[in-house]
């Protein structure tokens, strides 16, 4: 099933919603990082927030997170944009460890302390960016304490992955619902029983709920405001990577020739590889020297 993104306020309060649906990309994700089930889960759930935190942002405007803990997953990115496209990358992806006593991935053991950092890159001369420490490194909790701190936003996130036996992604999507002015004790209290009270989104997702229906959940009368696919997709290609290796310097690359042969990169995001073989390369090298 394709995933999706909605965002939706209250009709009679100040709240909007925003719920998403990231199997699909999780899995893609997966797939091109190879992850292990602890790695999937953190990555998943960075690339959820990513997602839901750039519904605002447009055009080619991009928000990424940045989860610099201290535990043996490493740093965890993730780089979105307002038209539902997400690509990201954790440090070491293929680090592991079992689920816990209640059946839970580690997540938070596995990220460790450290800080998190959102930017929002909007076409202006320096980014926006804010960062705070991280609470417990499960990310629902950081970006939470992040939206409050950050951007002064009272917000409720929960994200989750549900990683399969084989280690394929069986769900993943998440919810968050915040708080844009003012609003009585009675509605806030009424908010935050109806969001502790909502089941596991993974499980949700596993049992075929799609957006709209974890929306549903909360008993508020929602609008929709914004509806759309949402995709992992990197934004690299070959002709990045060349411009990348002309700015290397024409001794650079002769370098690289003379002793490679060919010239290999990958991409950090999404994990494609790209090769210039020996008659790319001397092609190439042919152009920086008549430029
Ligand atoms: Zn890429």
């Amino acid at each position: 099933m394709q995933d999706y993104i909605i965002r939706a306020v209250a009709k009679d309060e100040p709240v909007r919603i925003t719920a998403v649906t990231t199997t699909g990309v999780v899995e893609e994700a997966h797939k091109r990082h190879k992850t292990s089930p602890v790695a999937a889960a953190a990555l998943g759930r960075t690339l959820t927030a990513a997602l839901m935190l750039a519904t605002e942002i447009k055009g080619k405007d991009i928000l990424t997170i940045r989860i610099m803990g201290d535990g043996p997953l490493g740093a965890i990115v993730a780089s979105a944009d307002g038209k539902g496209t997400v690509r990201g990358y954790v440090q070491n992806p293929e680090f592991d460890l079992p689920p816990n006593e209640r059946g839970k991935l580690p997540v938070g053991a596995a990220v460790g302390k450290g800080t998190l950092h959102v930017s929002k890159d909007l076409g202006l001369k320096y980014p926006f960016s804010g960062s705070c420490e991280l609470v417990s490194g499960e990310i629902s909790e950081d970006i939470t304490y992040y939206l409050y701190k950050s951007e002064q936003i009272p917000s409720a996130v929960s994200l989750g992955v549900l990683v399969g036996r084989d280690r394929h992604i069986r769900s993943a999507g998440g919810v968050m619902v915040q708080i844009l002015g003012d609003v009585d004790e009675v509605t806030e209290k009424r908010l935050v029983k109806q969001f502790e009270n909502l089941e596991a989104v993974s499980s949700l997702v596993d049992r075929g709920y799609r957006p709209e229906d974890l929306i549903k959940e909360m008993d508020f009368d929602f609008e929709i405001l914004a509806d759309y696919p949402v995709a992992f997709q990197c934004r690299c290609n070959k002709e990045r990577v060349e411009k990348a290796l002309i700015s290397l310097g024409v001794r650079e690359v002769e370098d690289i020739l003379a002793k490679e042969g060919q010239a290999e990169a990958s991409c950090h995001f999404c994990g494609e590889k790209y090769i210039f073989d020996q008659g790319e390369l001397e092609r190439l090298l042919e152009e920086m020297k008549n430029t």
